[in-house]
């Protein structure tokens, strides 16, 4: 399947997603085709590099393009400034100039990384995103986001820069443990509940295929969430309007990645997220009276967590938030659902709704 982003021309130029399963032996024509360069720098994570980093260099190689592999140690920990700065280094000692490429073969770590280098060296030089994760598949891999994450929390520093491509192939999935296809199933229950109801309905249907990585499940999944996404962030690249609605979960859920030292998965902590938004929702009269039930079944199918980890501090959290690029004059602002398929907007008509910390101390309370 191929998804067309097609961004206006100020927003960076439209590219597509190419999905399926042994689409990687496409990569060489495409990367000509689609992002033409001197030299490739593939940026991958340790983890990947042991499991993918031979057989994409052999790709490319066989092809007759140029490529050097830069490597750095997998985990969310690493998403910081400093790995940055250590890309862009050796980048540049190793030759990578305006005229090179990144290739981001990975997870969304390495694609917010590698992104965030192809945005920033030499003031900006294309890129492609070759996601190995569900995560990376349905959600980082599509809308140009781009960046890493400061002591004070997640993705604070970054920049917008678009790929070129996005090349998934759903065979790589074979090798991703059940508990990293769980947390990016639950970007797959977000866009269920943020834009189609009939969506979330068949998700649950199809958790157990997913968790046992059933790979035609997992595309037909995938294929969905892209569209979803895709439409989304077509409508709204720079985050002004709607695409504020893929927020949900997120406000929460960053807050307790960060409080927990990056115990929990992105995916688990926005599970968590979600359970706390949806009952701060419907404790506010926003949500439709079953809505967090819902909400709770639906991450229940995966296995995800739904409790706030008691070790986490509400003061703690409340704190992490105010962190938020959502906050408008120290107020915090939440993305949060009026029924599964459907969001709230604010008073104001923004698709964020203003809610005060005792609502939120309430609901993260009644997660407990
Ligand atoms: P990740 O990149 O850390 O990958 C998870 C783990 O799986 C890593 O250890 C990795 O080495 C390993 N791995 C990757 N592919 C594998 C494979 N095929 N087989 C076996 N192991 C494999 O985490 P993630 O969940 O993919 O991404 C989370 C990150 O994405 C967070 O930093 C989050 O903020 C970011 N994110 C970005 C956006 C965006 O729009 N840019 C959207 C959502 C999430």
């Amino acid at each position: 399947m191929t998804v067309r982003i097609p961004l206006t021309a100020d927003q960076g130029t439209p590219y597509e997603v190419v999905v399926g399963c042994g689409v990687w032996s496409r990569l060489p024509r495409l990367l000509a085709e689609r992002c033409p360069a001197h030299l490739y720098a593939v940026v991958t994570d340790s983890r990947v590099d042991t499991l993918y980093g031979k057989r994409i260099a052999d790709l490319l190689a066989a092809a007759g393009l140029t490529a050097r592999a830069f490597v750095f140690p997998a985990g969310e920990w690493n998403k910081v400034r400093e790995t940055w700065a250590d890309l862009c280094d050796r980048m540049v000692a190793a030759g990578v100039g305006r005229d090179a490429a990144v290739v981001a073969l990975g997870g969304g770590v390495v694609g917010d990384l590698a992104g965030f280098v192809a945005a920033t060296l030499h003031r900006g030089i294309p890129w492609v995103q070759v996601p190995t994760t569900v995560l990376a598949m349905i959600d980082a891999s599509i809308g140009g986001k781009t960046g890493v994450d400061l002591p004070a929390g997640k993705n604070l520093v970054g920049a917008f820069h678009q790929p070129r491509l996005v090349l998934a192939d759903v065979e790589s999935l074979a090798t991703l443990p059940r508990n990293q296809v769980a947390a990016g199933c639950a970007e797959a229950v977000k866009h269920g509940i943020v834009a189609d109801a009939a969506y979330a309905d068949d998700l649950g249907r199809a958790a157990a295929a997913c968790l046992s990585r059933t790979l035609d499940t997992l595309q037909a999944v995938i294929e969905r969430s892209i569209r979803i996404k895709g439409e989304i962030v077509a409508a709204d690249a720079s985050e002004r309007g709607r695409r504020q609605v893929l927020n949900f979960g997120h406000t929460v859920g960053h807050a307790v990645e960060a409080t927990s030292g990056y115990a929990l998965l992105h995916g688990e902590a926005v599970a968590i997220g979600m359970a706390v938004e949806a009952a701060l929702a419907e404790a506010a009269g926003i949500a439709s009276p079953g809505t967090r039930a819902r909400v709770l079944e639906l991450l229940g199918h995966f296995d995800l967590p739904t409790t706030v980890p008691e070790t986490v501090a509400c003061d703690d959290l409340l704190e992490a938030m105010r962190a938020d690029k959502k906050v408008r004059a120290g107020a915090l602002r939440f993305a949060l659902p009026a029924a599964i398929g459907r969001m709230a907007h604010g008073a104001d008509g923004a698709w964020t709704v203003e809610m005060s910390p005792a609502q939120v101390r309430g609901a993260l309370e009644a997660c407990r």
